[in-house]
């Protein structure tokens, strides 16, 4: 008997890989999937994206600063930022 090299399907792109480069993870809707490189990379640069840090100004201590979580590291306050370069007072 001849030994094939197990393939599986990528759960992304429906692809045919073989089981060694390929990627388990747990699916959504149980049991083992298979996620080949090209899409293992694709997901990780989304999630990348999500760690984007926000270009945050805070009025109260007029302190400019880049930060995932909109708080200002001096003063603590969330209330007295802006992002970017739109203030509060030109919403107004
Ligand atoms: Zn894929
Ligand atoms: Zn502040």
């Amino acid at each position: 008997m001849v030994y094939l090299k197990a393939k599986v399907t990528c759960f992304h792109c429906k692809k045919q890989v073989e089981k060694a480069e390929a990627r388990i993870f747990d699916a959504p809707l149980g049991g083992p999937s298979y996620e080949c490189f090209n899409c293992f990379k694709k997901s990780r640069m989304i999630l990348g994206e999500d760690n984007v840090k926000l270009d945050l100004y805070c009025e109260r201590c007029n302190y400019r600063f880049k930060s995932k979580k909109a708080v200002c590291p001096y003063c603590n306050e969330t209330d007295t930022l802006s992002k970017g370069n739109i203030s509060v007072k030109d919403l107004l």
